[in-house]
């Protein structure tokens, strides 16, 4: 079969489906397969016999909603190549702002070789671009996922970035107290509600339950991260978050009760207010009891 007949019958299948992005979808599984760019710039010629059968399994796969980034096993994410597979959540665009934001902060402030804890590392999308982009800083993933190690640790080699790599519960004050004097901590934490969790849209279900629960209100780790790790931060130190649609105020409100101040809310490419910042104030907890 010749490349454009096999292209406009999985584009069609996916259409069926109601995937919206068919054309783009099909591409990417042409791509891949066909290891060329641009593969409908010769529409004519044949397609392998083997390729056509993988092509139209990864078509039907694909149609049944099952997350093109997993068919692919790689994911582009601020411009750097990331596999993913199932156990890891799969980068997203809207993460990126937090990249910008966390980047722009340390820029800002003249941070030279900050010392940079991401939390909830997943695929190390965040601890590796900052890693990239700011190659003097001293950058550790913290992630307790056993499924989703082997993709980080992929992950820094593929990217060749020097991030060090702990395996732990973010929401063990242990772990907390083993990292001290950082001068910043990002963190794109699960925030679904369990109303979220319980109408996820198919792909999504395919993805690690553990990496989008964040309890009843989607908040438990921004109350646990936020009291627990705010001492491992310097006086002055920075917490970027990310964060689901409409959270931005309770999280706000979460980082002024655990003693954080200078926040700041960012919105992402789709206008939602996406992420936060936030400077660690003086003193012990500015008098006040956490809200974990
Ligand atoms: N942005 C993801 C989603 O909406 C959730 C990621 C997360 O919980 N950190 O599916």
């Amino acid at each position: 079969m010749v490349r454009r007949e096999l292209f406009e019958e999985c584009v069609s299948l996916l259409e069926k489906s109601g995937n919206e992005d068919a054309a783009f979808d099909t591409t990417c599984i042409f791509e891949d397969i066909l290891e060329e760019r641009h593969p409908l710039f010769s529409p004519l010629s044949q397609v392998p016999s083997d390729k056509e059968r993988t092509i139209r399994s990864l078509a039907e796969r694909r149609s049944e909603g099952y997350p093109l980034q997993y068919l692919l096993g790689k994911w582009e994410f601020f411009g750097y190549p990331f596999a993913v597979g199932e156990g890891v959540l799969i980068p997203r665009p809207d993460t990126e702002a937090l990249c910008e934001l966390a980047i722009e902060i340390c820029r800002k402030e003249q941070l030279s070789s900050p010392r940079i804890m991401d939390l909830c590392s997943g695929s190390g999308c965040l601890a590796i671009t900052l890693k990239k982009e700011l190659p003097l800083a001293q950058v550790t993933a913290a992630e307790l996922s056993e499924k989703a190690l082997p993709f980080l640790k992929e992950n820094i080699k593929l990217n060749d970035a020097q991030v060090e790599l702990v395996q732990g519960d973010v929401t063990d004050p242990q772990l907390a107290a083993a990292h001290a004097g950082l001068d910043m901590i990002v963190s794109n934490p699960p925030y679904l509600t369990a109303e979220e969790m319980a109408s996820l849209q198919t792909e999504v279900t395919h993805e690690p339950a553990m990496a989008l629960d964040g309890g009843r209100d989607g908040l438990d780790f921004y109350r646990a991260i936020a009291k627990i790790w705010r001492s491992s931060l310097k006086e002055g130190g920075w917490i970027c978050f990310e964060f689901g649609d409409k959270q931005h105020e309770d999280v706000g409100k979460i980082l002024a009760e655990n003693g954080f101040e200078n926040i700041t809310f960012r919105r992402d490419l789709a206008g939602i207010v996406r992420c936060a910042a936030a400077k660690r104030s003086g003193g012990p907890n500015n008098g006040k009891e956490g809200t974990c």
